[in-house]
């Protein structure tokens, strides 16, 4: 079976595990979970590719610009602070929470 290296369905943002079994649309080039393959006449099944890292997860980048913790409303000054772009969604976090976020991420479930 051909293998993706897409990690969460491009219609809902549902995440997916290494080895699931998702669906290739030809009509629109999207991979998407089984239920959003439902609403498709045509899909192609593809098997998610490799471990999902949390480097590959997670695009932090260091704040250049004071800001206020998303996670406990702390000032932050500027170099400091990371910025977490997971999937579809941004936070701007402080040192401390940036861990407490990270360490509750890695734990699979
Ligand atoms: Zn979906
Ligand atoms: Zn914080």
């Amino acid at each position: 079976m051909k293998t993706t290296s897409i990690c969460s369905c491009q219609s809902c943002g549902k995440p997916f595990a290494a080895g699931d079994i998702v669906y290739f649309v030809p009509l629109d080039n999207n991979i998407v979970c089984h239920i959003c393959a439902i609403e498709h006449d045509k899909v192609e099944p593809r098997v998610v590719e490799g471990a999902m890292e949390l480097d590959t997860l997670f695009k932090v980048t260091t704040s250049s610009r004071p800001f206020v913790c998303d996670g406990c409303g702390t000032y932050v000054v500027p170099g400091e602070g990371r910025i977490i772009s997971l999937l579809m969604v941004t936070v701007r976090l402080c040192p401390k929470c940036q861990r407490e976020i990270l360490q509750k991420l890695s734990k699979t479930d």
